[in-house]
């Protein structure tokens, strides 16, 4: 049976002093049977010092380092104590035009450092109407497993985030959420069986206290990445415990 995860996305979002709230409320709660995560913007990390949570980063460069003003390479994020970094987020699909080429070199740089990268992928309104989604995954998926081997998934997380689903308030329904994660699961079988049945996929977008139990109860879910949510101390602390 496979651990869950929950993991916060603050995303551009949070100070120091939500730092130390979160810190001293996970000294206080702790989650026997879940890997608790946060993931505050690249400022925060090095202030970031707790034993109660693991800490991951946004993003990451593709290069290992050098002369690329403004990135942070795979090697930073470990001397701060980052053992994940999220790759891929649909925010920076679209905002940074980041590729499924480029994702899966960010991938490539985290991997091939030791930390866990948590490969986002989802589809927008438009494909999901269109009846297109597994096409979309499978696509978004290949073209890491393609840059990366097939190793990769031996230390990966998978987040499927639809976007209509992010920051709306329109959470996928827990059955529209299994029926992707399933597909997911059985698609990376046919790379390697072994290791499609151990990887944690979570579910993202609009998770909050209320929804997360049902959301977490589905066979193929594993936990969650909670973006809005895990702002709000209370709230990330219960659907921590939701995935407990
Ligand atoms: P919300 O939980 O705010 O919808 O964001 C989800 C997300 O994008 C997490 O990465």
């Amino acid at each position: 049976s496979r651990r869950p995860m929950v993991a916060g996305n603050w995303k551009m979002n949070g100070d120091l002093a939500l730092v130390t709230q979160m810190q001293d409320a996970f000294k206080q709660n702790r989650f026997e049977n879940v890997d608790v995560l946060v993931c505050p913007p690249f400022t925060l990390l090095a202030g970031f010092s707790s034993n109660d949570v693991g800490l991951g980063a946004q993003t990451i460069s593709e290069h290992p380092g050098g002369a690329h003003t403004g990135e942070i390479s795979a090697v930073m994020l470990r001397d701060v104590g980052c053992g994940h970094v999220i790759v891929g987020h649909s925010e920076r699909r679209t905002d940074q035009h980041e590729s499924n080429t480029l994702v899966a070199a960010k991938v490539n740089a985290a991997f091939s450092s030791g930390l866990t990268a948590i490969l986002c992928v989802g589809e927008p309104l438009a494909v999901r109407e269109a009846g297109k989604v597994f096409d979309h995954v499978a696509e978004q998926l290949d073209a890491v497993i393609g840059h990366c081997g097939s190793d990769v998934l031996n230390n990966l997380v998978i987040a499927y985030e639809p976007i209509w689903a992010i920051g709306t308030g329109n959470t996928a329904s827990p059955e529209q959420v299994q029926e992707v994660h399933a597909f997911i699961r059985s698609h990376l079988a046919k790379v390697d069986a072994m290791a499609a049945a151990k990887i944690r996929i979570l579910y993202g977008g609009s998770v909050n206290a209320t929804n997360a139990a049902q959301i977490f109860a589905q066979t193929d879910v594993d936990g969650g990445l909670i973006g809005g949510a895990s702002l709000k101390v209370t709230d990330f602390l219960a659907i921590c415990q939701a995935a407990n």
